[in-house]
């Protein structure tokens, strides 16, 4: 990965090599951080760089740093604006990807949440595809389980906890998969390592109810009213169960890394044909033309970093 040339840090943006910590920073000792992911999509008809969603994106990082116990006074309107200063000043004309993280600052050690500085940093890197094998994707089920609500907070995207998605992630991996899809404790789909899932079956779309420790993704609200709207097909949120998986028609997989991903296997067993389905195909197609401001009623979800 290219390092980004700018950094918002401490209050301002600075060249990347001045946004440093200290060792002792209490985030880094204690995961006590909570962290977003946004991208921003070029378009080279308008020459235009699109952030997708910030408004939505920087209230769950608010209301992440609110489980943190952080204090904070700024907006999403405020990092919004932060957030387009910077990727201007990368001078980004292609597809980019922004890091904001609000972390415990100070340099101390006791581990707690309250009393402590809260700041917040910011970077971008270009960036292009998450998973290669983004239209027919190979998953398996991990044998980790999914971070709970009343153990960290599945709920809020707190740095910490994303060692469970990377035990999951490395494993699937090493094992020769794709994608892992994630169960709760009592046993019912959760989620990806770090995207949200979509089953098809009997000509319905359904995904896990935020409730089974998902975490609430910015995708998955946009591709469910994508679905409801464009494909008349309201998606319906219920626990779906392990083999579930394995009889359903179509699985896709939706995150700001990973767009719209089509699962084609899970475990070694063909899903559906065995192939990206056509509400995948049609999902993943329309998401890809709205992020690009190609369809006017969902522009409204796009903020032009350029004037
Ligand atoms: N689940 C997890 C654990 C994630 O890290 C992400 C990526 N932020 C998602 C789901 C998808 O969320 P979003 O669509 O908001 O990126």
């Amino acid at each position: 990965m290219a390092l980004p040339k700018y950094a918002f840090f401490e209050g301002k943006i600075v060249p990347y090599s001045e946004a440093r910590i200290g060792v002792a920073t209490h985030a880094f000792n204690y995961g006590t951080a909570a962290f977003g992911g946004l991208r921003a999509y070029w378009s080279d008809e308008e020459e235009q760089l699109f952030l997708f969603r910030p408004l939505e994106h920087f209230t769950r990082l608010l209301n992440s740093a609110k489980i943190l116990a952080a204090e904070f006074s700024y907006t999403p309107a405020d990092l919004t604006a932060i957030a387009v200063d910077l990727l201007r000043t990368e001078n980004f004309r292609e597809n980019a990807y922004l890091r904001p993280i609000i972390y415990k600052a100070d340099e101390k050690i006791g581990v707690k949440l309250h009393g402590l500085r809260d700041e917040l940093t910011m970077f971008s890197v270009p960036f292009g595809k998450y998973l290669a094998n983004d239209t027919g994707a190979h998953a398996t089920i991990s044998s980790w389980r999914r971070i709970d609500d009343n153990m960290i907070p599945a709920r809020a995207k707190i740095n910490g906890a994303y060692v469970n998605s990377a035990l999951i992630k490395t494993d699937a991996q090493r094992a020769g998969f794709d994608e892992a899809l994630v169960l709760t404790e009592d046993g019912h789909i959760s989620e990806g390592s770090a995207m949200n899932v979509f089953v098809v079956r009997n000509g319905q779309i359904l995904t896990p109810p935020i409730t089974d420790n998902i975490l609430e993704g910015i995708t998955r609200r946009s591709v469910m009213e994508l679905a409801a709207q464009e494909l008349g097909m309201p998606v319906i949120e219920r626990s779906i169960d392990r083999t579930e998986i394995y009889l359903c028609d179509e699985i896709f997989m939706t995150g700001t890394a990973a767009q719209v991903t089509a699962v084609t296997k899970v475990d070694y067993r063909p899903i559906g044909s065995g192939e990206m389905g056509p509400i995948t195909t049609r999902l993943r197609e329309l998401f890809n033309r709205v992020v690009r401001g190609k369809h006017p009623e969902y522009r409204h979800w796009l903020t032009p970093v350029y004037e």
